[in-house]
């Protein structure tokens, strides 16, 4: 296996990509992907030997932390991707992160490019946030100190991601961002199980979102109150996903 990499190594360079356009792959070549979820084992099954396979063929090795929301409450996809990230550093494999939705996969090897990137760098998703895919680095990560723990349900924890990117600073690159569903290279499930408990919560939500980002506009400093550094939660389960010792999953209640 490892010849193999070595090979691959030499032969193709991440840069040379079509997808997501060309950037720099001069770093460590190592990525961890962050995959949240809960009650999708059917999309788990599908994606997993997917991903290996684009990541393998990118020139990248990879640990998968797949982070899982064990308690029945609403679920909260900004906290589960801050645990990813909180729990990754344990093993200290790579500073470089790519975020993907568990529904959410290239079709062909080269249209979605995992390489590692200084910055964030939006892959796939919606254009007016920041949800689906995206890669980022470890030191931008903890400047906008993650995301915020405190969407429950469904949406605007990207919005608000969004707007703390904006007020740290960090341009989000979009040079090579694909919209849903515009492309038949992507496959992006429509998950109809979650559709009644995205509407009990969307518009308590977005209200949510207003009194957040108006916070941050009158202190910016109030970012430092919710995210990384005040993500508690507790581990149920860790465990190598089909014994792989890339693929790291975690069962956990937020
Ligand atoms: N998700 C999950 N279980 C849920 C809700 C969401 O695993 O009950 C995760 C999963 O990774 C999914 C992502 O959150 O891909 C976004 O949710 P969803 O696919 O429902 O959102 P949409 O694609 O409709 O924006
Ligand atoms: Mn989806």
């Amino acid at each position: 296996m490892k010849l193999h990499l070595n090979k691959l190594r030499l032969g193709m360079r991440g840069s040379e990509l079509t997808g997501n356009g060309p950037h720099e792959s001069k770093y460590n070549e190592k990525i961890c992907m962050i995959i949240p979820i809960r009650d999708r084992e059917y999309q788990l099954e599908e994606i997993v030997p997917r991903v290996e396979e684009v990541l393998i063929e990118q020139n990248l090795d990879y640990r998968i932390y797949v982070i899982e929301q064990g308690e029945r409450e609403l679920f909260n996809i900004g906290k589960l991707i801050n645990i990813g990230f909180i729990e990754s550093q344990r093993d200290q494999f790579s500073d470089y992160y790519v975020k993907t939705d568990v529904d959410i996969y290239p079709i062909t090897n080269d249209v979605l490019n995992y390489s590692p990137y200084d910055g964030v760098k939006h892959l796939y998703g919606h254009l007016h946030t920041i949800g689906g895919v995206f890669s980022f680095d470890k030191a931008s990560y903890i400047k906008t100190n993650g995301h915020s723990n405190e969407y429950f349900g469904w949406g605007w924890e990207d919005v608000d991601f969004l707007e703390r990117l904006r007020i740290c600073n960090i341009e989000v690159d979009k040079s090579a961002h694909i919209e849903r569903r515009t492309s038949r290279l992507i496959h992006d499930a429509i998950t109809k199980a979650n559709e009644n408990s995205k509407n009990e919560t969307k518009e308590s939500n977005q209200r949510f979102l207003d009194s957040k980002i108006a916070s941050y506009k009158e202190d910016i400093g109030n970012i430092k109150n919710d995210g990384l550094n005040s993500c508690n939660y507790e581990i149920i389960e860790r465990y190598h996903y089909k014994d792989n010792p890339q693929i790291i999953r975690i069962i956990v209640d937020v």
